[in-house]
């Protein structure tokens, strides 16, 4: 079988990024800080920020910022 240098309507595979999950997580001291994690999905699906809102990528579930005095 002879392999074509150009292969046309295929992309080339690429690896998706790993989770960054670990960087929802921080410790200080004896506790673990979170980042906002999602109602329905339970502790460990966090949300992610955007456009003044955060917003599950499981469930799509969306919250809205309910303080819009924090701006600084
Ligand atoms: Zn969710």
């Amino acid at each position: 079988m002879v392999i074509k240098s150009k292969i046309k309507g295929k992309k080339a595979h690429k690896n998706k990024p790993t989770s960054k999950k670990y960087t929802k997580y921080k410790i200080e001291g004896d506790k673990i800080i979170r980042e906002r994690s999602c109602p329905r999905c339970g502790p460990g699906v966090f949300l992610s920020k955007g456009q003044g809102r955060f917003y599950c990528g499981k469930c799509h579930f969306t919250e809205f910022k309910a303080i819009s005095a924090k701006k600084e």
